[in-house]
Protein backbone atom coordinates (compact mmCIF):
# COMPACT_ATOMS: atom_id res chain seq x y z
CA UNK A 1 0.00 0.00 0.00
CA UNK A 2 1.15 3.53 -1.02
CA UNK A 3 1.65 5.20 3.07
CA UNK A 4 2.68 8.65 2.46
CA UNK A 5 4.15 9.28 5.91
CA UNK A 6 5.85 5.98 6.05
CA UNK A 7 7.85 7.23 2.84
CA UNK A 8 8.62 10.97 3.65
CA UNK A 9 10.47 9.03 6.91
CA UNK A 10 12.10 7.09 4.74
CA UNK A 11 14.02 10.26 3.12
CA UNK A 12 15.53 12.14 6.03
CA UNK A 13 16.53 15.31 3.94
CA UNK A 14 12.67 16.27 4.07
CA UNK A 15 12.76 17.16 7.61
CA UNK A 16 14.86 19.89 6.89
CA UNK A 17 14.74 23.65 6.65
CA UNK A 18 15.68 26.09 4.51
CA UNK A 19 16.25 29.55 5.57
CA UNK A 20 13.98 28.93 8.85
CA UNK A 21 10.92 27.26 6.19
CA UNK A 22 10.11 23.64 5.80
CA UNK A 23 12.49 22.54 2.20
CA UNK A 24 9.64 22.17 -0.64
CA UNK A 25 11.58 20.20 -2.72
CA UNK A 26 9.97 20.08 -6.28
CA UNK A 27 13.43 19.63 -8.90
CA UNK A 28 12.97 15.95 -8.31
CA UNK A 29 13.64 16.16 -12.88
CA UNK A 30 17.12 17.09 -11.76
CA UNK A 31 18.07 14.84 -9.23
CA UNK A 32 16.04 13.16 -6.46
CA UNK A 33 16.38 12.53 -2.76
CA UNK A 34 17.59 9.10 -1.51
CA UNK A 35 15.76 7.07 0.99
CA UNK A 36 18.12 5.62 4.05
CA UNK A 37 18.54 2.37 2.90
CA UNK A 38 20.19 3.56 -0.27
CA UNK A 39 22.44 5.59 1.59
CA UNK A 40 23.07 2.74 4.43
CA UNK A 41 23.62 0.50 1.58
CA UNK A 42 26.85 2.91 0.68
CA UNK A 43 28.21 2.67 4.04
CA UNK A 44 27.44 -0.70 4.11
CA UNK A 45 29.91 -1.11 1.07
CA UNK A 46 32.40 0.50 1.71
CA UNK A 47 32.53 -0.49 5.57
CA UNK A 48 32.24 -4.04 5.31
CA UNK A 49 32.09 -5.18 0.99
CA UNK A 50 34.75 -2.52 -0.16
CA UNK A 51 37.33 -4.97 -2.54
CA UNK A 52 38.26 -4.62 -6.52
CA UNK A 53 35.91 -6.60 -7.99
CA UNK A 54 36.40 -9.53 -11.31
CA UNK A 55 40.08 -10.08 -10.61
CA UNK A 56 40.26 -11.15 -7.08
CA UNK A 57 40.36 -14.63 -5.40
CA UNK A 58 40.10 -13.30 -1.80
CA UNK A 59 36.77 -13.22 0.09
CA UNK A 60 35.85 -9.79 0.32
CA UNK A 61 36.34 -9.18 -3.69
CA UNK A 62 34.00 -12.19 -4.42
CA UNK A 63 31.90 -10.72 -1.98
CA UNK A 64 31.96 -7.66 -3.50
CA UNK A 65 31.70 -9.12 -7.12
CA UNK A 66 28.89 -10.95 -6.74
CA UNK A 67 26.98 -7.86 -5.47
CA UNK A 68 27.87 -5.93 -8.34
CA UNK A 69 26.59 -9.37 -10.36
CA UNK A 70 23.51 -9.70 -8.16
CA UNK A 71 22.78 -5.26 -8.98
CA UNK A 72 23.11 -6.26 -12.40
CA UNK A 73 20.33 -8.91 -12.62
CA UNK A 74 18.26 -6.55 -10.55
CA UNK A 75 18.36 -4.08 -13.06
CA UNK A 76 17.55 -6.59 -15.76
CA UNK A 77 14.50 -7.92 -13.52
CA UNK A 78 13.15 -3.97 -13.21
CA UNK A 79 13.28 -3.42 -16.98
CA UNK A 80 12.08 -6.92 -17.84
CA UNK A 81 15.53 -7.77 -19.85
CA UNK A 82 15.60 -11.22 -21.38
CA UNK A 83 19.40 -11.23 -20.34
CA UNK A 84 21.66 -10.05 -17.48
CA UNK A 85 24.41 -9.64 -20.32
CA UNK A 86 21.93 -6.67 -21.91
CA UNK A 87 22.37 -4.32 -18.97
CA UNK A 88 25.56 -2.42 -18.75
CA UNK A 89 26.78 0.02 -16.12
CA UNK A 90 27.53 3.50 -16.80
CA UNK A 91 28.23 6.67 -15.21
CA UNK A 92 24.48 8.01 -16.38
CA UNK A 93 21.98 8.59 -19.24
CA UNK A 94 24.50 11.01 -21.33
CA UNK A 95 27.29 8.34 -20.81
CA UNK A 96 25.26 5.92 -22.08
CA UNK A 97 24.12 8.03 -24.91
CA UNK A 98 27.85 8.65 -25.47
CA UNK A 99 28.50 5.17 -25.61
CA UNK A 100 25.80 4.41 -28.40
CA UNK A 101 26.53 7.50 -30.58
CA UNK A 102 30.04 6.25 -30.90
CA UNK A 103 30.14 2.50 -31.06
CA UNK A 104 26.89 2.46 -33.12
CA UNK A 105 27.99 5.06 -35.65
CA UNK A 106 31.33 3.88 -35.76
CA UNK A 107 30.24 0.52 -36.84
CA UNK A 108 27.05 1.10 -38.52
CA UNK A 109 27.01 4.95 -40.37
CA UNK A 110 28.78 6.95 -42.75
CA UNK A 111 28.64 10.12 -44.49
CA UNK A 112 25.24 10.90 -45.29
CA UNK A 113 22.95 8.84 -43.09
CA UNK A 114 20.70 10.41 -40.94
CA UNK A 115 19.54 9.66 -37.20
CA UNK A 116 15.78 11.00 -36.01
CA UNK A 117 15.95 12.92 -32.84
CA UNK A 118 13.33 14.86 -31.37
CA UNK A 119 13.00 18.81 -31.10
CA UNK A 120 12.15 18.26 -27.24
CA UNK A 121 15.11 16.30 -26.50
CA UNK A 122 17.65 16.82 -23.52
CA UNK A 123 21.12 17.91 -24.98
CA UNK A 124 22.43 14.94 -23.90
CA UNK A 125 20.48 13.41 -27.07
CA UNK A 126 21.73 16.08 -29.39
CA UNK A 127 25.34 16.94 -29.09
CA UNK A 128 26.38 12.98 -28.69
CA UNK A 129 25.14 13.10 -32.48
CA UNK A 130 26.71 16.51 -33.59
CA UNK A 131 30.29 14.50 -32.33
CA UNK A 132 29.45 11.87 -34.59
CA UNK A 133 27.79 14.36 -37.29
CA UNK A 134 31.64 16.38 -37.14
CA UNK A 135 33.23 13.16 -36.79
CA UNK A 136 31.42 10.86 -39.58
CA UNK A 137 29.46 13.51 -41.58
CA UNK A 138 25.88 12.50 -40.61
CA UNK A 139 23.07 14.54 -40.58
CA UNK A 140 20.17 14.51 -37.73
CA UNK A 141 16.56 14.76 -38.70
CA UNK A 142 14.04 16.06 -35.81
CA UNK A 143 10.40 15.37 -35.34
CA UNK A 144 8.75 18.52 -34.97
CA UNK A 145 5.74 19.07 -32.05
CA UNK A 146 2.38 20.48 -31.79
CA UNK A 147 1.09 23.29 -29.69
CA UNK A 148 0.20 20.99 -26.77
CA UNK A 149 3.76 19.36 -27.00
CA UNK A 150 3.40 16.55 -28.49
CA UNK A 151 5.12 15.07 -30.99
CA UNK A 152 3.70 14.80 -34.71
CA UNK A 153 3.52 11.51 -35.32
CA UNK A 154 3.24 12.29 -39.32
CA UNK A 155 6.11 14.30 -39.49
CA UNK A 156 8.00 11.43 -38.04
CA UNK A 157 6.90 8.66 -40.31
CA UNK A 158 7.92 11.13 -43.06
CA UNK A 159 11.22 11.71 -41.75
CA UNK A 160 12.70 8.10 -42.59
CA UNK A 161 14.98 7.61 -45.64
CA UNK A 162 17.00 5.16 -47.32
CA UNK A 163 19.75 6.78 -44.98
CA UNK A 164 17.84 6.41 -41.64
CA UNK A 165 19.99 4.25 -39.41
CA UNK A 166 18.59 5.14 -36.40
CA UNK A 167 16.19 6.62 -34.01
CA UNK A 168 17.06 8.61 -31.12
CA UNK A 169 14.36 10.34 -28.64
CA UNK A 170 13.00 10.77 -25.00
CA UNK A 171 10.52 8.43 -23.53
CA UNK A 172 9.46 11.23 -21.25
CA UNK A 173 10.07 15.08 -21.86
CA UNK A 174 12.06 16.61 -18.88
CA UNK A 175 10.22 19.93 -19.48
CA UNK A 176 6.98 19.23 -20.91
CA UNK A 177 6.06 16.05 -18.80
CA UNK A 178 5.38 15.04 -22.27
CA UNK A 179 5.18 11.00 -21.99
CA UNK A 180 5.98 9.92 -25.99
CA UNK A 181 4.29 7.17 -27.52
CA UNK A 182 7.22 4.95 -27.70
CA UNK A 183 5.17 1.85 -29.03
CA UNK A 184 4.12 3.48 -32.04
CA UNK A 185 7.68 4.89 -32.24
CA UNK A 186 9.20 1.77 -32.14
CA UNK A 187 6.50 0.35 -34.61
CA UNK A 188 7.07 2.58 -37.32
CA UNK A 189 10.53 2.54 -37.11
CA UNK A 190 10.97 -1.31 -37.22
CA UNK A 191 8.68 -1.22 -40.14
CA UNK A 192 11.48 0.31 -41.80
CA UNK A 193 14.17 -2.04 -40.17
CA UNK A 194 15.72 1.11 -37.98
CA UNK A 195 16.25 0.46 -34.57
CA UNK A 196 15.36 2.88 -31.33
CA UNK A 197 17.72 4.36 -28.61
CA UNK A 198 14.69 5.61 -25.22
CA UNK A 199 16.03 8.06 -23.47
CA UNK A 200 14.51 6.80 -19.93
CA UNK A 201 15.85 9.39 -17.81
CA UNK A 202 12.52 10.90 -16.79
CA UNK A 203 10.47 8.07 -17.42
CA UNK A 204 11.83 4.98 -14.92
CA UNK A 205 10.97 7.10 -11.91
CA UNK A 206 7.60 7.48 -12.96
CA UNK A 207 6.22 4.59 -15.15
CA UNK A 208 6.48 0.84 -15.64
CA UNK A 209 9.10 -0.15 -18.64
CA UNK A 210 9.25 -3.40 -19.66
CA UNK A 211 11.92 -3.64 -22.59
CA UNK A 212 10.80 -6.48 -23.78
CA UNK A 213 7.02 -5.65 -24.60
CA UNK A 214 8.36 -2.30 -26.07
CA UNK A 215 11.11 -4.47 -27.81
CA UNK A 216 12.97 -1.67 -27.89
CA UNK A 217 17.15 -1.65 -29.12
CA UNK A 218 18.41 0.40 -26.77
CA UNK A 219 16.98 1.99 -23.30
CA UNK A 220 19.35 4.31 -21.04
CA UNK A 221 18.58 5.71 -17.57
CA UNK A 222 20.03 7.70 -14.38
CA UNK A 223 20.17 6.11 -11.29
CA UNK A 224 20.36 9.52 -9.24
CA UNK A 225 16.65 10.45 -11.26
CA UNK A 226 15.47 7.06 -9.47
CA UNK A 227 16.50 7.67 -5.58
CA UNK A 228 19.99 6.15 -6.65
CA UNK A 229 23.47 8.06 -6.24
CA UNK A 230 24.60 9.90 -8.43
CA UNK A 231 27.64 8.58 -10.99
CA UNK A 232 25.94 5.34 -12.17
CA UNK A 233 23.46 3.91 -14.54
CA UNK A 234 22.26 1.95 -16.90
CA UNK A 235 21.95 1.25 -20.67
CA UNK A 236 20.11 -1.55 -21.77
CA UNK A 237 20.81 -3.01 -25.30
CA UNK A 238 19.31 -5.90 -26.96
CA UNK A 239 21.91 -8.80 -27.11
CA UNK A 240 21.78 -8.88 -30.62
CA UNK A 241 22.97 -5.38 -31.09
CA UNK A 242 25.41 -5.23 -28.27
CA UNK A 243 27.27 -8.39 -29.50
CA UNK A 244 27.42 -6.26 -32.99
CA UNK A 245 29.16 -2.87 -31.47
CA UNK A 246 32.49 -2.15 -30.86
CA UNK A 247 33.76 -1.01 -27.41
CA UNK A 248 33.50 2.49 -26.75
CA UNK A 249 36.56 2.85 -24.22
CA UNK A 250 39.81 0.37 -23.74
CA UNK A 251 41.84 -1.15 -20.54
CA UNK A 252 41.14 -3.20 -17.96
CA UNK A 253 37.64 -5.48 -17.63
CA UNK A 254 37.13 -5.45 -20.77
CA UNK A 255 39.42 -7.58 -22.22
CA UNK A 256 40.04 -11.32 -22.36
CA UNK A 257 43.54 -11.33 -23.06
CA UNK A 258 46.55 -8.59 -23.99
CA UNK A 259 49.35 -8.59 -26.12
CA UNK A 260 50.91 -5.97 -27.88
CA UNK A 261 50.29 -7.61 -31.36
CA UNK A 262 46.50 -8.26 -30.54
CA UNK A 263 44.01 -8.20 -27.54
CA UNK A 264 40.66 -9.85 -27.16
CA UNK A 265 38.29 -8.13 -26.23
CA UNK A 266 36.01 -9.48 -23.15
CA UNK A 267 32.18 -11.08 -23.31
CA UNK A 268 28.93 -9.00 -22.45
CA UNK A 269 28.19 -6.68 -20.49
CA UNK A 270 31.82 -6.03 -19.72
CA UNK A 271 33.22 -5.38 -23.24
CA UNK A 272 31.42 -2.07 -22.68
CA UNK A 273 32.56 -1.39 -18.76
CA UNK A 274 36.31 -0.73 -19.38
CA UNK A 275 37.91 0.06 -15.87
CA UNK A 276 37.21 -0.53 -12.19
CA UNK A 277 33.71 0.46 -12.18
CA UNK A 278 31.27 1.77 -9.70
CA UNK A 279 30.29 -1.77 -7.79
CA UNK A 280 28.98 0.18 -4.40
CA UNK A 281 27.07 2.27 -6.65
CA UNK A 282 25.59 -0.48 -8.90
CA UNK A 283 24.01 -2.26 -5.23
CA UNK A 284 23.10 1.06 -4.24
CA UNK A 285 21.06 1.76 -7.43
CA UNK A 286 19.73 -1.92 -7.36
CA UNK A 287 18.47 -0.77 -3.69
CA UNK A 288 16.76 1.87 -4.94
CA UNK A 289 15.16 0.31 -7.61
CA UNK A 290 14.22 -2.61 -5.25
CA UNK A 291 12.77 0.10 -3.12
CA UNK A 292 10.64 1.43 -6.03
CA UNK A 293 9.92 -1.88 -7.22
CA UNK A 294 8.26 -2.73 -3.29
CA UNK A 295 6.37 0.39 -3.44
CA UNK A 296 5.06 -0.68 -6.66
CA UNK A 297 5.77 1.66 -9.91
CA UNK A 298 2.25 1.38 -10.61
CA UNK A 299 1.41 2.64 -7.23
CA UNK A 300 3.84 5.25 -7.59
CA UNK A 301 2.38 6.47 -10.88
CA UNK A 302 -1.26 6.77 -9.85
CA UNK A 303 -0.13 8.44 -6.51
CA UNK A 304 2.12 11.63 -9.09
CA UNK A 305 -0.86 11.44 -11.08
CA UNK A 306 -3.09 12.78 -8.70
CA UNK A 307 -0.60 15.28 -7.68
CA UNK A 308 0.04 16.19 -11.20
CA UNK A 309 -3.98 16.78 -11.83
CA UNK A 310 -3.78 18.87 -8.65
CA UNK A 311 -0.92 21.01 -9.14
CA UNK A 312 -1.73 21.32 -12.81
CA UNK A 313 -5.50 22.27 -11.50
CA UNK A 314 -4.30 24.95 -8.83
CA UNK A 315 -1.56 26.76 -11.45
CA UNK A 316 -4.11 26.63 -13.82
CA UNK A 317 -6.39 29.38 -11.66
CA UNK A 318 -3.39 31.65 -10.82
CA UNK A 319 -3.18 34.97 -12.80
CA UNK A 320 -1.16 35.21 -15.85
CA UNK A 321 -0.28 31.32 -15.71
CA UNK A 322 1.24 29.85 -18.77
CA UNK A 323 1.73 25.73 -18.36
CA UNK A 324 4.20 24.45 -21.50
CA UNK A 325 3.12 21.29 -22.28
CA UNK A 326 -0.67 20.08 -22.22
CA UNK A 327 0.02 16.69 -24.03
CA UNK A 328 -2.60 14.12 -23.18
CA UNK A 329 -0.08 11.73 -21.69
CA UNK A 330 1.76 13.64 -19.74
CA UNK A 331 4.22 13.05 -16.19
CA UNK A 332 4.90 14.29 -13.06
CA UNK A 333 6.74 17.72 -15.16
CA UNK A 334 5.14 21.31 -15.08
CA UNK A 335 6.75 24.01 -16.72
CA UNK A 336 5.58 27.62 -16.78
CA UNK A 337 5.81 31.36 -16.29
CA UNK A 338 3.68 33.38 -14.87
CA UNK A 339 2.91 37.01 -16.41
CA UNK A 340 6.48 38.90 -17.72
CA UNK A 341 7.91 37.74 -14.32
CA UNK A 342 11.68 36.22 -15.11
CA UNK A 343 11.91 32.74 -14.71
CA UNK A 344 15.16 33.50 -12.33
CA UNK A 345 13.19 35.66 -10.27
CA UNK A 346 10.59 33.47 -9.71
CA UNK A 347 12.88 30.18 -8.37
CA UNK A 348 15.21 32.89 -6.48
CA UNK A 349 12.31 33.99 -4.47
CA UNK A 350 10.61 31.01 -4.47
CA UNK A 351 13.53 30.02 -2.97
CA UNK A 352 13.69 32.03 0.06
CA UNK A 353 9.90 30.50 1.40
CA UNK A 354 12.39 26.89 0.90
CA UNK A 355 10.61 25.58 -2.30
CA UNK A 356 13.46 24.31 -4.76
CA UNK A 357 11.99 24.54 -8.35
CA UNK A 358 14.24 24.65 -11.40
CA UNK A 359 14.51 27.65 -13.68
CA UNK A 360 16.03 28.09 -16.90
CA UNK A 361 16.50 26.09 -20.22
CA UNK A 362 16.83 22.62 -18.73
CA UNK A 363 19.37 21.67 -21.17
CA UNK A 364 17.02 21.86 -23.70
CA UNK A 365 17.67 25.03 -25.34
CA UNK A 366 16.31 23.83 -29.20
CA UNK A 367 13.13 23.35 -27.53
CA UNK A 368 12.67 26.50 -25.55
CA UNK A 369 14.01 28.08 -29.44
CA UNK A 370 10.75 26.30 -30.84
CA UNK A 371 8.28 27.44 -27.67
CA UNK A 372 9.85 31.15 -28.54
CA UNK A 373 10.91 31.56 -24.45
CA UNK A 374 14.30 31.76 -22.54
CA UNK A 375 13.54 29.50 -20.49
CA UNK A 376 10.81 28.31 -17.29
CA UNK A 377 10.02 27.69 -14.23
CA UNK A 378 10.03 23.75 -13.62
CA UNK A 379 8.06 22.03 -10.69
CA UNK A 380 9.18 18.22 -10.78
CA UNK A 381 7.35 15.94 -8.57
CA UNK A 382 8.42 12.43 -6.94
CA UNK A 383 6.11 9.67 -4.94
CA UNK A 384 7.14 11.70 -1.23
CA UNK A 385 5.59 15.02 -2.47
CA UNK A 386 2.31 15.98 -1.12
CA UNK A 387 -0.39 18.21 -1.89
CA UNK A 388 0.09 20.33 1.01
CA UNK A 389 3.57 21.09 -0.41
CA UNK A 390 1.66 21.82 -3.95
CA UNK A 391 -0.22 24.45 -1.24
CA UNK A 392 2.77 25.98 -0.47
CA UNK A 393 4.51 26.30 -3.97
CA UNK A 394 0.80 28.21 -5.08
CA UNK A 395 0.94 30.83 -1.86
CA UNK A 396 4.70 31.31 -2.94
CA UNK A 397 3.81 31.90 -6.35
CA UNK A 398 0.80 34.12 -5.68
CA UNK A 399 3.30 35.84 -3.42
CA UNK A 400 5.96 36.65 -6.03
CA UNK A 401 3.16 37.69 -8.57
CA UNK A 402 1.74 40.53 -5.54
CA UNK A 403 5.70 41.46 -5.29
CA UNK A 404 5.51 42.50 -9.06
N1 LIG B 1 17.82 12.98 -20.63
C1 LIG B 1 16.84 13.57 -19.96
C2 LIG B 1 15.45 13.54 -20.51
C3 LIG B 1 17.12 14.24 -18.76
O1 LIG B 1 16.13 14.84 -18.10
C4 LIG B 1 18.44 14.26 -18.27
C5 LIG B 1 18.79 14.98 -17.04
O2 LIG B 1 18.14 15.93 -16.67
C6 LIG B 1 19.43 13.59 -19.01
C7 LIG B 1 19.08 12.97 -20.17
C8 LIG B 1 20.85 13.57 -18.55
O3 LIG B 1 20.98 12.80 -17.41
P1 LIG B 1 22.37 12.69 -16.65
O4 LIG B 1 22.86 14.10 -16.45
O5 LIG B 1 22.04 11.99 -15.37
O6 LIG B 1 23.29 11.89 -17.50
Amino acid sequence: MFDIDTIRKDFPILEETIYGKPLVYLDNGATTQKPKRVVEKIEQGYYTLNANIHRGVHYLSQKATEAHEEARKTAQSFLNAKSSNEIIFTRGTTEAINLIASSFSEEFMEAGDEVIVSAMEHHSNIVPWQIQAARKGISLKVIPITEKGELCMDSYKSLFSEKTKLVSVTHVSNVLGTVNPVTEIIEEAHKRGVPVLLDGAQAVPHIKVDVQALDVDFYVFSGHKIYAPTGIGILYGKEEWLEKLPPYQGGGEMIASVSFEKTVFNELPFKFEAGTPDYIGSTALAEALNYVTNIGIDNISAYEDELLRYATERLKAIEGMRIFGEAKHKSCVISFLVGNIHHYDMGMLLDRLGIAVRTGHHCAEPLMRELGIEGTVRASFALYNTKKEIDTLIEGIERVRKMF
